[in-house]
């Protein structure tokens, strides 16, 4: 297993420097809650990829089964014991059932929690006793769950993620991964209305709004941060985000204590340093290292000395949330909490509510 493992991930001295580092500000302990988990089999090799979607982060892993990610963590926080909330990967042609199966099946075997990837199409009955027989703790979706015919920009939160499901949620206390929609992104007006929508009309869900709304530029953020201080519930996870300027923006927002840590594995492995042009995010990238990415806007390579630098994505996230906590001198505590405490609380809540059922 090692053997394979090491070609998997590979480790260089600047890595090891890079983590250094890192060390020292991460608490023993970790909890990542944005994991993908998935196995290659569940995937036909002939599907087209949605065009209206980044395509990418295909080019870093075929498959993340549940072994992989353990050994992910050992090789990349060597000193730390890390749990991950996980959810499969974006479905594919007929295989949701498949996929949630394998989520289910980790879940079981590992003790790790998961969300299952839920479809819009689910009647209220359907989502609940998915979620409660497969032992999920909430539900994670994608636009992509909508037919191929809508524009991505015309996409609401509440198309995939309908009324009827959130309520579900709500009344459980379960946790939903949100990926919002829109290439105006966390700043987009329809975003932050319904963002705003689901802070007060949910109490008692645990929405967390993945990699801070995807705001990876500063123009992606526009006034965002100042209408969600209205906001008194709604998390954001740091997953695959490596912008110091927004998580300074976001600690200052939402306060530590509706911040989480995710790491997006298995693309986080990627090694990569995310530099923004005119407003888009670019992934300079070793040269050759994830094949031919000319066509791609959000691909470039770099050689030599320069690539010789690059470390993991997710040491750059890491790297760059340090310099905003130390902008705004957060102390141990408050990076323990957004590290570990804050997900070992949405988790216990999530899990008390579903066995109030059985007791
Ligand atoms: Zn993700």
């Amino acid at each position: 297993m090692g053997k394979r493992l090491t070609r998997l991930i590979e480790i260089r001295q600047n890595d090891v420097e890079c983590y250094q580092q890192l060390s020292e500000f991460l608490p023993e302990k970790i909890f990542d809650v944005h994991a993908h988990i998935w196995r290659l089999s569940d995937y036909q090799k002939s599907m087209n990829p949605d065009s209206r979607f980044v395509s990418w982060p295909s080019r870093v892993a075929s498959e993340n089964p549940v072994e992989h990610l353990i050994e992910t963590y050992k090789v990349l926080l060597p000193d730390k014991s890390v749990i991950p909330l996980m959810f499969p990967n974006i479905p594919s042609g007929n295989n949701l059932d498949n996929i949630n199966d394998y989520a289910e099946i980790c879940s079981k075997k590992t003790g790790y929690p998961s969300l299952i990837f839920s479809s819009p199409y689910w009647s209220a009955e359907d989502l609940e006793r998915r979620v409660q027989k497969g032992g999920f703790l909430g539900a994670k979706s994608y636009m992509s769950m909508l037919p191929e015919n809508i524009p991505a920009n015309s996409i609401r939160i509440f198309d995939y993620f309908p009324r009827h499901q959130l309520e579900i949620h709500d009344k459980h206390g379960w946790i939903v991964m949100l990926h919002i929609p829109k290439d105006g992104r966390l700043k987009d007006p329809e975003n932050l209305k319904d963002l705003l929508e689901i802070d007060e009309r949910y109490q008692n869900i645990q929405l967390i709004v993945a990699h801070v709304g995807r705001a990876y530029c500063d123009e992606d953020a526009g006034n965002a941060f100042e209408i969600l201080k209205k906001t008194k519930r709604i998390m954001f996870d740091i997953s695959a985000n490596t912008n110091e300027n927004i998580f300074f923006r976001l600690i200052d927002c939402v306060a530590p204590d509706r911040i989480l840590f995710g790491s997006d594995m298995p693309i986080t492995r990627m090694r990569m340093k995310r530099i923004t042009k005119n407003a888009v995010y670019v992934n300079l990238v070793p040269a050759g290292l994830y094949g031919d990415v000319s066509g791609d806007k959000h691909m470039q390579e770099v050689k030599g000395k320069d690539a010789e630098k690059l470390t993991f994505f997710l040491y750059e996230e890491i790297f760059a949330f340090k310099r905003a906590c130390e902008r705004h001198s957060l102390g141990k505590n408050e990076i323990k909490k957004i590290f570990c405490d804050n997900a070992e609380r949405i988790i216990k809540k999530a899990r008390n509510k579903q066995k109030e059922r059985y007791d």
